[in-house]
């Protein structure tokens, strides 16, 4: 992490609300403020996790995300507007991320993790937010954030479940752990609604600020499942392979 300096003025009014919160405090936002956080797509998903840790003032974030928005992209993606279809959504993303905190640092970058900028990304953050619709993608930051020994906050959403879990490199599973391979099920298109983006979201938030400022237990070692058709919320325990290829050194 880099140095820590101390919050200006207005940075102490702004965040007056969860400067209050036990726990937290002064340290732990200037924590945030020197946190850099690599949020894979800023779409549904990493579009909202992304506006929560704007208003909470993480210093420095890095989108990627490719692609020009889409009418259907509208239903979801909380960043974006209508008037702005047909333009590149990861600079939608960035606008409306700097209009509500001009003093967050994006870096925007206008692909998806591949294995051309994997590596480069994963290393430009202390944690990454794995909210990426393809398991290719979501591979990529793991191998990378297991290498690189950076702490990543894996969100999943479909049709009306969530689930979230954090991976701290040594301590607890990594996403290969989980799924050895892609799940059979998996579709890139899916049903879903924009409220289901936004909780696993905003849960997916909530973790990277634990983790960052030190705050609460985060889901290490945990996944959290969360079915919004019937409200059942469960807390699951994961274990790691002990012969998993990605992890098993770190
Ligand atoms: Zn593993």
């Amino acid at each position: 992490m880099p140095s820590l300096r101390p919050l200006t003025d207005q940075e102490t009014s702004t965040y007056e609300w969860q400067l209050w919160v036990p726990g937290f405090g002064s340290a732990g936002q200037e924590k945030l403020k020197a946190a850099s956080v690599l949020v894979s797509r800023c779409g549904g998903v990493g579009g909202a996790a992304a506006l929560q840790l704007a208003a909470a003032g993480v210093g420095r974030l890095i989108l990627a995300h490719g692609g020009d928005l889409k009418p259907s992209d509208l239903n979801r993606q909380v960043l974006m507007k209508h008037e702005w279809l047909g333009k590149p959504r990861v600079e939608c993303a960035a606008r409306t991320l700097r209009e509500l905190n001009p003093r967050l640092e994006i870096l925007a970058v206008p692909e998806n993790i591949s294995e051309a900028n994997a590596a480069r990304l994963v290393g430009e953050a202390d944690l990454v937010l794995d909210c990426a619709p393809l398991f290719a993608e979501r591979f990529l930051m793991n191998r990378e954030a297991v290498r690189q020994r950076k702490p990543m906050v894996e969100c999943a959403m479909y049709e009306l479940e969530v689930q979230v879990t954090t991976f701290i490199p040594g301590q607890t599973p990594c996403l290969a752990c989980l799924y050895p391979e892609p799940p059979g099920y998996w579709k890139r298109q899916f049903p879903v609604f924009g409220a289901v983006a936004g909780t696993v979201g905003s849960l997916g938030a909530m973790e990277a600020i634990k983790v960052l400022a030190g705050l609460g237990s985060p889901l290490a070692g945990r996944l959290l499942s969360c079915d919004l058709r019937t409200m059942d919320f469960r807390v699951l325990k994961v274990s790691r392979n002990p012969n998993c290829p990605v992890c098993k050194e770190a």
